[in-house]
């Protein structure tokens, strides 16, 4: 068996109630890695057209990295892939915590879910054994009270649980799988591909916290490299001080905070939902993951309109301030604090729920919707309504039912409000502004999964004024000069594409990409390759290797999408975003050109060897990736 791995991948077919342990070869973890690119060996042929995302014969896969559970920062993370019921392609989201480590713990490298069980039923996974348990008794409670009846069940208050909530229950489909009731799965939908299998959760707990590792005492070298950097590198003590929502004034002041639904790039009231002033208000303490040293997990308590917000629901990430507040020109931080709890404890996405919201505010601000459609009126700014449409999506309630299909299925089926859509591939957009950043909007329209924001590094990493340690790290990836602002040249193109190659190995190797991408975080391009030496005692892996790795996912998941028919047409941007920014700041007025991302489109396909007329990768491609 490979060192880093448990060796062990659990297939749970729900149909017919059968668990089958695989024991893949070296070969097999070396090709992979873990993570989503993983997942897609198991997705890419199980998974035919025609099938219902939320039917029986959708696959659904949840998988470890190589390093998962070893002591360094920033390994304890899961993937988790299937056909998405929100974009119709491929659905891929990743989580932290200390759920991941565990399963690791309990034996298991991944788990590939087939078929849909007659009545609720949770897994329970532990020094390497697999039973399926009765889930009845917790369909329809919430994500903490699942933990606790749990873990009294077992009688172990030490098993970590992954579940996909009420909402996933319901089939919403931005619904999302939780774990520790406050880290989440959250993008494209898994959480409903889960609830429609009837698995209501997956708990684990391995006695033995050993990972074999091949050079350990390299491991150990690197982890401590990493703590001494966390208070060294501004920008990581930054994310330690504040959390991500230490971003948003730096947002905010260079006018990339989506306000409004993505109309303008500041907002007024700012200063009442930033990172620093929650530090300074609720923040009770900053929480981590499995052996990280970062603690960019924040942890509050405070009230709002008679409703605690607790400590146990973890505390707003920097996406969830802007998708519940500038989104929708909400200032109020107890309240997004409260609605961040209300989709922690029910298993929905904070910011595709944030998002719809705001389209749904958009569309009645101009008379698109009604307040009769909606139930009552819907402006921005009003924080009740916010926290009303997120309880009535998660209950599929009212007006609500027809917003927990995301906001593209809704204006389909309304037939009104595309013009207001901020959706590539149905995938709500993240809080961070292509009209700013010009190789993020490419990145949204070719992903396979849609705009996201942890797919590739960000521009001002390769600007003019970059800084030098980051540049510096980018020279690793052959990137030795700085690139005009808002750019989208050849150069840009070229930064996009083998950053999220980068990247993409991250959610191969499911490592986090705070402490591990390529400019902005702990460790260097080099010394993730010496992670991979040290952990698998591969001496001969190397940064071309791992670039490989990051390509073969991207390649099966755009493969996954031709097989469906999501070619180069469907890797379009909302007209939303060729629309000239109102407001103030330095992106008034600013407004992507289709002749410019249709130019940069063309240039990405030939350097990722994709035939430039469909956008799919060539057979030489595929061939040289070894996808069959
Ligand atoms: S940097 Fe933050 S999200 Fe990443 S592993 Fe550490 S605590 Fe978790």
């Amino acid at each position: 068996m490979a060192y880093g791995y448990a060796g062990r991948i659990l297939h749970a077919n729900l149909t017919d109630g059968t668990l089958e342990i695989e024991t893949p070869p070296e070969s097999f973890y070396r090709k992979y890695l873990g993570g989503s690119v993983m997942g897609m060996h198991y997705i890419l042929p199980g998974v035919q057209p025609g099938v219902d995302p939320l039917g029986p014969d959708n696959v659904l896969t949840l998988m470890l990295g190589v390093s998962t559970g070893a002591p360094i920062s920033g390994q304890s993370r899961m993937c988790a892939n299937a056909l998405s019921p929100l974009t119709d392609g491929i659905g891929d989201s990743q989580c932290g915590g200390f759920f991941p480590a565990e399963m690791k713990f309990a034996g298991f490298d991944g788990i590939v879910v087939t078929g849909r069980a007659a009545e609720p039923v949770y897994l329970w996974l532990h020094d390497g054994r697999a039973e399926l348990r009765p889930a009845a008794h917790l369909w329809g409670k919430t994500t903490a009270e699942v933990d606790d009846l749990i873990r009294a069940e077992l009688g172990d208050n030490k098993i970590e649980i992954a579940q996909c909530g009420p909402a996933g229950e319901k089939l919403v489909r931005l619904a999302a799988i939780i774990n520790m009731a406050n880290r989440a799965n959250g993008r494209t939908g898994m959480g409903a591909v889960m609830g429609a299998k009837n698995l209501k959760a997956v708990a684990v707990r391995g006695k033995s916290k050993r990972l074999p590792l091949a050079n350990p005492q390299r491991v150990k070298e690197l982890a401590r490299l990493g703590v001494d950097r966390v208070t060294e590198v501004p920008d990581m003590d930054g994310l330690r001080l504040h959390g991500t929502d230490g971003v948003l004034g730096f947002q905010n002041a260079t006018g990339t905070l989506p306000t409004f639904n993505f109309s303008a790039g500041q907002f007024e009231f700012f200063e009442e939902i930033m990172g620093e002033t929650m530090t300074d208000t609720i923040l009770k303490e900053r929480d981590t993951c499995y052996a990280c040293a970062v603690h960019c997990k924040r942890v509050v308590e405070t009230e709002w309109n008679g409703h605690a917000v607790l400590p146990r629901y973890g505390g707003p990430e920097y996406e969830t301030c802007a998708t519940l507040g500038s989104y929708c020109g909400i200032r109020d931080l107890a309240a997004i604090a409260y609605g961040n709890q209300l989709c922690n404890a029910y298993g929905l996405d904070t910011i595709g729920t944030g998002a719809t919201i705001a389209w749904a505010m958009e569309c009645f601000e101009n008379g698109v919707l009604s307040a009769r459609e909606i139930g009552f009126p819907a402006p921005f700014g009003d924080a009740e309504v916010m926290v009303r449409l997120v309880e009535m999506i998660a209950h599929r309630e009212g007006f609500g039912d027809l917003l927990a299909n995301g906001s593209r299925r809704a204006a389909d089926l309304l037939g009104k409000g595309h013009q207001f859509l901020i959706t590539c591939k149905g995938n709500e957009a993240p809080a961070h502004m292509p009209q700013a950043k010009r190789s993020l909007g490419l990145i949204y329209a070719v992903n396979a999964f849609g705009a996201d924001h942890q797919s590739s590094e960000h521009d001002p990493m390769v600007e003019d004024g970059a800084a030098e340690l980051y540049m510096g790290r980018l020279q690793q990836l052959g990137f030795d000069h700085t690139l005009p602002p808002c750019s989208l040249g050849p150069d840009k193109v070229r930064f996009a594409l083998k950053t999220q190659q980068f990247y993409s190995f991250l959610d191969s190797a499911a490592l986090c990409q705070f402490v591990w991408a390529p400019a902005w975080c702990v460790y260097s391009p080099q010394e993730t390759v010496d992670l991979i030496q040290a952990v698998t005692g591969w001496g001969d892996f190397s940064l071309d290797e791992l670039l490989a790795v990051g390509e073969r996912r991207i390649n099966m998941m755009r493969v996954f999408n031709a097989r469906l028919g999501l070619d180069r047409k469907a890797d379009q941007l909302p007209p939303k975003f060729f629309k000239p920014l109102i407001g103030t700041g330095p992106t008034a007025g600013v407004a992507l050109s289709s002749e410019e991302i249709e130019a940069a489109k063309d240039e990405y396909y030939r350097l990722a060897g994709w035939d430039v007329a469909t956008g799919n990768p060539t057979a030489e491609t595929l061939a040289r990736l070894a996808i069959g």
